[in-house]
């Protein structure tokens, strides 16, 4: 006897965010995204993505309606996953996601409708989890994360952060089907920051390859040198992220591999507090983030 499908509606709106994090998931492998939106994604459980500007065919007010519908006719029974953060100044009008009779629905309107009716919510991104780039200071469209904008809209919703510039695939992949497999995490399985703690429980400097040259004190003095790439303005030691264990591209290679510092794209304060991304973090930040370096 056929098994019986279980429909998950999701829709992923993007709002001020440069669509890498769709791109990051089009790239995934295992599945693949074609297999995310045809087969369920685990035995017996689908996701039905019933909204995605990037990839979908559809246009128009046509596609805003099935948000709209999606909202009044699946209240409590739809994921929304949220890539790119919310701007909010001059009421909203800096991100619109189209039109309905003649009137702009804004990023801000269309989260806050969609927010108060969702199961949950999953912020796809460091700009959604954090704020991340649009929020860079001075955030002249006033750009907040999605916790932010929940928050000060009084809307409690169980949200997932899936931070990263952009995040990797099985991060978007996996906390989908964490959520199918066994509903919402509790705050055993999610850090401070709404993580799960399987993608982003381990510090970056912690399985670095390159850590015995850190221990040594032998540091890189350009790029390209032998040594720990540290003094060139790493984040591995702020950082907490699976990268170096779960490799990126399909597990060719990682920022550090390929002889990059790591810019802390997953943390909260990426970019302004990490930036120039090339230099070292200044020692007394060390004390504001309380970070303890073992070895120095
Ligand atoms: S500072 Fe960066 S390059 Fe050096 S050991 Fe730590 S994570 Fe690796
Ligand atoms: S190594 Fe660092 S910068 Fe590179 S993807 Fe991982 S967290 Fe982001």
């Amino acid at each position: 006897m056929e098994e019986k499908v279980v429909e998950y509606p999701a829709v992923w709106i993007a709002g001020a965010s440069c669509s890498g994090c769709s791109v990051s998931l089009l790239n995934s492998v295992s599945p693949a995204v074609q297999n995310l939106l045809v087969d369920p994604i685990i035995p017996g459980k689908h996701v039905s993505l019933r909204f995605h500007a990037t990839i979908m065919a559809g246009s128009g007010e046509a596609v805003i309606q099935v948000l709209r519908e999606t909202s009044d006719k699946l209240p409590e029974k739809f994921i929304l996953m949220v890539e790119g953060s919310v701007p909010t100044g001059e009421d909203g009008l800096f991100c619109t996601l189209g039109e309905i009779d003649g009137k702009e629905v804004t990023m801000k309107d269309m989260v806050k409708e969609l927010a108060s009716k969702a199961m949950a919510a999953i912020a796809v991104g460091s700009c959604s989890s954090f704020g991340g780039i649009p929020s860079g200071a001075p955030n002249p469209t006033g750009a907040k994360s999605l916790k932010q904008f929940l928050e000060e809209e009084g809307i409690n919703i169980p949200l997932i952060n899936v931070p990263g510039c952009p995040p990797h695939p099985d991060w978007i992949m996996g906390t989908v089907a964490t959520v199918l497999l066994s509903g919402i995490p509790d705050q055993s399985q999610l850090d401070e920051k709404l993580r799960l703690k399987s993608f982003y429980g381990t510090l970056i400097h912690d399985n670095c390859p390159r850590r015995g040259f850190f221990d040594a004190g032998i540091f890189a003095e350009k790029p390209g040198d032998e040594g720990c790439l540290y003094q060139l303005g790493c984040k591995g030691p702020y950082t907490y992220a699976d990268c170096p264990i779960r490799h990126w591209n399909n597990g060719v290679n990682w920022c550090i591999g390929a002889g990059a510092q790591c810019i802390g794209c997953v943390e909260p304060d990426f970019h302004d507090m990490y930036a120039p991304m090339f230099e070292k973090i200044k020692e007394n930040d060390y004390e504001k983030f309380k970070i303890r370096i073992k070895s120095e």
